[in-house]
């Protein structure tokens, strides 16, 4: 093939790609974070965050990854010996599972097979034997398995209780709906880079004032990460806030807000729907039971080694999507349409998977999962 310039499509399941409006956002001239000027850009961006979290808890702001905001909920409520429970469905849950540990947590775990959610009256039945329980520590979308959980439905058992209920929303916020008010969630965590289409280096966590009331009797020594000095400060920071990416997430939930929450999930059920009518049509297999609307994770077929597939796509045809991780690495194949995508990013990453898959020995007829996809995105008339 002739030497051609490469255009990349990031499919994966964060970082997303990012608007070129937001990317501009982050070169505007970096000002002073203790002004009124930019207090005001980052009230804007802590309301839009209330707004897509649906809460009317305080928004914090952390300098960090995800998983910052993870260890900053485990640190804040976790004291040593507290009795807490886990979900463990995969990855995600396990780094619950590490991080409990590592803050000196009585961990009760709630294991799950890959891809599986765990019901309310799993959570039930060990709340009702363990009632004293500080915190039930869930994940609303299992990245490493496409698997969701049913955080609402959990939520009403565990607003019962006197426990707190912590949600790793990290990529699932945005994708799945999530209304923590209403459904009575304590605890929301997410990162930026996923459905926010932000670059990646904030992570964000919303508290109840139930878990507020943890976080102040909590023991556990902490300090850049201690959420009463969020508090004191709120809604400024306590330590220099990264500024430009606070430019950024303004922008950011100005043109989700602006979008809507409920057409912000239709958005990614309907790439979601588009996505699974593809695979299927190419006579794929799904890897999770109990799927949700982040990515669609499916068994590579019997023969074709998925770290190969996954490389070809990346490096050969610039489409970037996940492998499996741990005992299923290089057995199955993550396709994320969260953040920003439009419909014929679908099409693109099916386009590239049939070629893909048909460059690897696996034969389909070109064209089927993009025609599948086709026929749902006619019949959502996008
Ligand atoms: C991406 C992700 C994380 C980790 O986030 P980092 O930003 O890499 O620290 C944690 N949990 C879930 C569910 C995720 O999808």
């Amino acid at each position: 093939m002739a030497k051609m310039i490469r255009k990349n499509y990031l499919m994966a399941p964060g970082p997303t790609p990012v608007p070129i409006d937001i990317l501009l956002e982050g070169a505007k001239d970096t000002i002073h974070h203790r002004t009124p000027q930019y207090l005001k850009i980052q009230e804007k961006a802590i309301e839009g965050c209330k707004y897509l979290f649906q809460t009317e808890n305080p928004v914090f702001i952390l300098s960090s990854s995800g998983t910052g905001a993870m260890e900053a909920a485990v640190s804040n409520l976790v004291s040593k010996d507290d009795k807490i429970i886990v979900v463990n469905s995969g990855k995600f849950g396990e780094r619950w599972l590490k991080l409990c540990k590592t803050f000196g947590g009585n961990v009760i775990e709630i294991k799950k097979d890959w891809g599986t959610a765990v019901t309310p009256e799993e959570i039930k039945e060990t709340l009702d034997k363990n009632p004293d329980v500080k915190a039930v520590f869930t994940t609303l979308n299992e990245t490493s398995t496409g698997g969701k959980h049913p955080i609402k439905e959990i939520a009403a058992v565990v607003k019962e209780t006197s426990a707190v209920l912590v949600v790793d929303a990290i990529s699932g916020l945005l994708a799945l709906p999530l209304k923590m008010d209403e459904w009575g969630v304590d605890v929301v965590v997410t990162g930026v880079q996923k459905g926010f289409m932000m670059p990646p280096g904030i992570a964000l966590i919303s508290m109840s004032p139930k878990a507020m009331e943890l976080v102040n009797k909590c023991t556990t020594p902490r300090f850049y990460f201690d959420l009463k000095a969020y508090a004191k400060n709120f809604p400024d920071s306590p330590y220099t806030p990264p500024v430009n990416l606070v430019y950024q997430l303004s922008k950011a939930v100005e043109m989700l807000k602006e979008e809507g929450i409920e057409n912000i999930w239709e958005r990614h059920r309907i790439m979601a729907d588009a996505t699974r009518a593809g695979v299927e049509a190419l006579g794929l297999k799904f890897f999770a039971k109990d799927a949700g609307d982040v990515l669609t994770s499916v068994w590579v077929p019997e023969g074709i080694d998925g770290g190969k597939l996954v490389k070809y796509l990346r490096d050969e045809m610039g489409i970037t999507v996940a492998g499996g991780q741990d005992h299923v690495k290089g057995k199955i194949m993550r396709i994320a349409h969260l953040g920003y995508m439009s419909q014929f990013d679908i099409i693109i990453v099916m386009s590239g998977l049939e070629m893909a898959l048909n460059k690897f020995g696996y034969k389909t007829e070109l064209g089927a999962g993009v025609k599948a996809v086709e026929e749902v995105l006619m019949r959502e008339g996008v």
